[in-house]
This record gives structure tokens, sequence and C-alpha cells, in this order.
């Protein structure tokens, strides 16, 4: 013998019935009882949800069985214990329910927020700890979060705790339209809070405003783009687990150095006589430290020639004593007119001229300099006419080309 029937007799049910008529009994009730749809049954709904949250689970109906409520309440399974009818009618329908998805299964965790970091290229060289202050929603303390003091919260009458009502519209004979939106008086909270009890420090929000420091510490080595997360930092919100807070490693530009994965390029520009001489340079690098660079003897270095230093672009990130190279572009600076008088020493200096055979009936042309617009303006005209004529689609191309 059960010591009480209350749950079965709200689910209409004989307390020998088996688990199969139990769901059967709690579908027909649950949706003929669901707020949605009977918004003045909220109480109703409540009932039936609790009984079947407890028969459904065989450890809960035997307590139940043995000592009814109260032994519930023992077995601290009562109460606040229950889940949310909802909670309940989404797991029983799989979420979504039968009244449109909308409110389908909740969100358990809350949106990660994500903040660009502008670093420089001397921070992800060295590594360096940046600290980030930025604003986020946490729990209120005063209230604990519930926007009022406690037992002041009750279901919002307009929703019946749902938060969200329901606009049935006759389309026609037959044929209705269910709007659901969400309830205006609580804003989906599917609770309220009388002005009265609200609490003072979060005026019923429930969150409030804060600053937050984040520490980030930026490695050795880091690159561009890279996420830094701070696991469960994001907005705080009651029932929700917060998201992260996900940095995104933003690198300044640099003035010398450009960088490759772990190598850094640069340009370095050197006189004509460093060039055909030999030069020695110093470079400062990006923690500081000055580099020499000499020219082997002898060695003439040209426009556009590449060198570089082993082991001296970006350290690897987690292996920092690996490092990339560093790899330097020379540019020569020439002179742009020369002293006549200079000319026949440095003839003597460099390789004699080529000797040019100039045919008797060779014409003399004036060397001009060339106007890039000018030039432009010429191929494009030679384009338009190459085009007009078909079949000259190949010296189009080698216009292209040149
Ligand atoms: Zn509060
Ligand atoms: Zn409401």
């Amino acid at each position: 013998m059960v010591k009480e029937t209350t749950y079965y007799d709200v689910l209409g049910v004989k307390p020998s019935c088996t688990s199969d008529e139990l769901k059967k009994a709690y579908r027909k009730l649950a949706l003929k009882y669901h707020p949605d749809k009977n918004p003045n049954e909220g109480e109703k709904f409540k009932q039936i949800s609790q009984a079947y949250e407890v028969l459904s689970n065989p450890d809960k109906r035997r307590l139940y069985d043995q000592g009814g409520e109260q032994a519930l309440k023992e077995g601290g399974m009562s109460g606040s214990g229950f889940s949310s009818p909802m909670d309940i009618f989404d797991m029983f329908f799989g979420g979504g329910g039968p009244f449109g998805g909308s409110r389908s299964r909740r969100e358990r965790r809350g949106k990660d927020v994500v903040h660009p970091l502008q670093v420089s290229l001397e921070e992800l060289y060295k590594g360096a700890v940046r600290k980030l202050a930025l604003q986020k929603n946490v729990i209120c303390e005063k209230c604990e979060g519930r926007g009022g003091k406690k037992g002041t919260v009750e279901r919002c009458p307009g929703c019946q705790g749902s938060g969200m009502s329901v606009h049935v519209q006759q389309l026609g004979p037959g044929m209705i339209q269910q709007i659901q939106t969400m309830c205006q008086d609580c804003r989906g909270s599917g609770e309220r809070i009388s002005p009265k009890d609200r609490c003072k420090t979060c005026l019923g929000m429930k969150t409030i405003r804060d600053r937050k420091i984040l520490e980030v510490h930026v490695d050795k080595g880091m690159v561009d783009g890279q996420k830094i997360t701070f696991g469960g930092e994001g907005d705080q919100e009651p029932g929700l687990e917060p998201g992260d807070i996900i940095v995104v490693l933003d690198e300044k530009e640099h003035e010398v150095f450009k960088r490759s994965n772990n190598d850094l390029i640069m340009q370095m520009r050197i006189d004509l006589v460093e060039s055909l001489c030999g030069f020695q340079k110093v470079i400062t690098t990006l923690d500081d430290r000055a580099l020499v660079i000499t020219s082997l003897p002898g060695e003439v270095t040209k426009h556009g020639d590449v060198k570089c230093i082993l082991n001296e672009g970006m350290p690897q990130y987690k292996n920092p004593f690996e490092k990339g190279r560093l790899i330097i572009q020379f540019m020569v600076n020439f002179p742009s007119v020369l002293p006549p008088e200079l000319i026949p020493q440095l003839e003597n200096c460099l390789p004699p001229r080529p000797e040019v055979m100039i045919p008797d009936n060779a014409e003399e042309c004036m060397l001009v300099e060339l106007d890039p617009e000018q030039e432009g303006r010429r191929r494009n005209y030679r384009n338009a006419y190459d085009e007009d004529e078909p079949g000259h689609g190949q010296s189009r191309v080698q216009c292209a080309t040149h």
C-alpha cells in the first residue's frame, strides 16, 4: 500500500500504473495545461510536472510510495529540488515542444566575448604582461542574482512563468495561427518582483556592470591573430554558465622589421661606396641589443642582394631559445650625379667598358626621361586597339607582359 496518492491523482493514474501509462497520462495533461495553450492553469501545469518528475524517477517514486511528500522533503528531493515545469516539459518532448521552437532548449552557456589586443613586435619578441580593462555583467551580490529580497520573486502573472505569451489568430474556419512572443510584462524572465522589494543595487536586473582587469600573458613568439582564452570570464547571468573571454592578438606594424613566420625581414640602405668597397653596419634588435655586420673583403653588395643572420629572428612560441632568421635586403643609394672630373679616376679603378660596334646606317636617338603616366596612356590605347581587331589577342598579352 502507498502512503499518499496525491501525485497519482494529479496525473489521473492508479498507484500501480506502469511507466508507460505514466508517460501517456503526463503527455495528455501537459499538452492540455501548457501555459501557452491554457494560460490560466499555470498552477495545474506545475502540479502535473512535479508529480511526473517524482513518479518517473524510480528512486523518488519508491520514496514517495513509502513516505509520501514528507519523505521526499527529508530526502532533499522536494521544494527547490524540483526542476522548473518547463524544463520537465522540454525534456519530455525533447526540446522545442509541440508549440513551436521558440522556447526550445535553453542556452546553458553564455556567449563568448572577443577582445582584440594590439601588441607590438617587441612584446611578441620579449614576452609581456598586459592589463586589459573591460566591463562585464556580474551577478549582483546584494540579491544573489534574484533581483529582489528572498521570497519576493513571484511568477509573472502575464505569462504564468513561461516568459512567452501566445496570441491565437483565427485565419479561417478550423484554421488558427499561433504567434508566440516574449512576455512584455517580465521581458521573458517569467518572474515578477514588486517594485518595493526590488533590489536597490541592481534595480531588479539581477546583474550589474563591473570593471574587470584581466592580466594577459603575451608569451614570446606568439603570433598575430593568436587567441588567449579566459575560461568563464564572460558576462554572468543567473542560471547560465558564463562564456569565455577570448583575447585576440593584433600585431602592430613595426618601423624596421616585417615578420614572416619566425623570420624577421628588414631593408638596409647602403651607399654606393659601401656597396663597392665594403661596409660595417649596426642593427638594433627588438630587445635592444646591437648587432654588428661586416661585409666580406672584396665582396660587392648589389642593389637587392639578400643576406641573413641565423637565430636573430622571432623566438619560437613555447620554444623561445630557438629563433628564426633575420633576413636583410640591401638597397644601394646611387649618387644621382658625379662631378665630370672624377670620371677618369673612376674609369681607372673599374673594369674597362665593353667596346660597341656602331653600324654605318645607325640612327642617332635622344634619350628622355620616361613619364610613367604618359607610358600608361600609350599602353591603354594599344590595348584598346588590339581588342578592336580580332585575332590580335596574342599581341595584347605581349603588351601586358612588357
Ligand atoms: Zn541585486
Ligand atoms: Zn511574463
